[in-house]
């Protein structure tokens, strides 16, 4: 398979605020030198507890915020280099699905107008023709045409998912970084959802970032898994050996946390101490080794890079 997507040395640094002249301005860090690479047709999952600087990754993908630095090359084009017309022209190709589907759809606009905007912005039909989009789309995602003049507040939490995925769709989209989609509804709509996703992948040959704090989701969807901690990926793997063979100390810890389908092959619950560093203020060398029982002096002062240990897997740890 083809790269779609190649991310190099991607960082994103916010600065913090401080009082006073001449005091040097200090970082948060939320993605410090991220690399990975997406396949054309896959589905690569993003893991990592809340502010581990996923979503940051994903949004400076499609450059909904911009990178600090670091090249985002997208078919080859580099993303991060790209302004006005040629950029909009780009963002067709790559769209995002949020998290709550509320809050990002406009209370004031009906489904058809939340749908047709995208076709607008892009100059895509007329609109006669962007009607007959919103209408087939509408199907595609399992809803009906009388939803067209709906509000999203007659909605449930699962059909507002399904007018955000919609949405991502209707510009026929190659890439779709989905931040967390399924987080904030209930199991049973979970798996409807995630079903749909796939469905649709399968029928548009879409490639996927699916972003989520939960191990479970993302085992379900994704082709590949990339673990996360402190802005930093700390492990890229197939899903299967990721599961079953995690290297990471940390990726050890976050799946002895999930019940394994057979009770007896549930590893014994790593429990970590400590808190989460902050990312103003990350530990030097491996960040995560504050809270690592297999922490040796060199994890001190310095920073592991992404190793390949074998084929379809790489970590980044001194053990390796
Ligand atoms: Fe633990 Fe060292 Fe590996 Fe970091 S590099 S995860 S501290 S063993
Ligand atoms: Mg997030």
């Amino acid at each position: 398979m083809n790269n779609l997507l190649e991310i190099k040395g991607l960082k994103k640094y916010f600065p913090i605020k401080s009082g006073g002249f001449g005091r040097t301005t200090r970082f948060v860090k939320a993605v410090d030198d991220v690399s990975f690479e997406v396949k054309e047709g896959e589905t690569l999952g993003i893991v990592g507890e809340s502010g581990c600087g996923k979503s940051t990754t994903g949004r400076s993908i499609i450059q909904l915020i911009e990178p600090s630095e670091g090249t985002v090359l997208f078919q080859g084009k580099d993303m991060t280099k790209l302004k006005g017309g040629e950029l909009r022209a780009m963002r067709r190709d790559l769209q995002i699905i949020f998290q709550d589907p509320y809050a990002s759809l406009n209370p004031r606009m009906t489904v058809g107008a939340i749908l047709e905007e995208p076709l607008i912005i892009h100059g895509l039909g007329s609109a006669a023709e962007r009607k007959q989009r919103v209408l087939e789309i509408l199907n595609i995602v399992g809803l009906t045409p009388h939803h067209y003049n709906r509000y999203p507040h007659e909605f449930s939490g699962g059909q507002r998912q399904r007018i955000g995925i919609a949405r991502a769709l209707i510009t026929r989209p190659k890439l779709i970084v989905a931040d967390e989609p399924v987080s904030a509804l209930d199991v049973s709509i979970q798996s409807q959802i995630l079903n749909l996703m796939k469905e649709l992948q399968e029928q548009f040959k879409l490639t996927y970032i699916f972003i989520s704090h939960d191990l479970s989701v993302v085992r379900h969807i994704s082709d590949r898994v990339g673990v996360m901690y402190l802005g930093r990926l700390v492990e890229l793997a197939d899903k299967h050996e990721l599961y079953s063979n995690p290297q990471h100390p940390y990726t050890q810890a976050l799946l002895s946390a999930v019940p394994h389908p057979d009770p007896r092959k549930t590893p014994e619950r790593i429990i970590l101490t400590g808190d989460v560093p902050s990312p103003a203020n990350p530990p030097s060398g491996c960040a995560f080794h504050t809270r690592c029982s297999a922490c040796m002096d060199i994890c001190k002062t310095e920073r592991p890079q992404m190793k390949k240990t074998k084929d379809g897997h790489a970590v980044a740890c001194h053990l390796y």
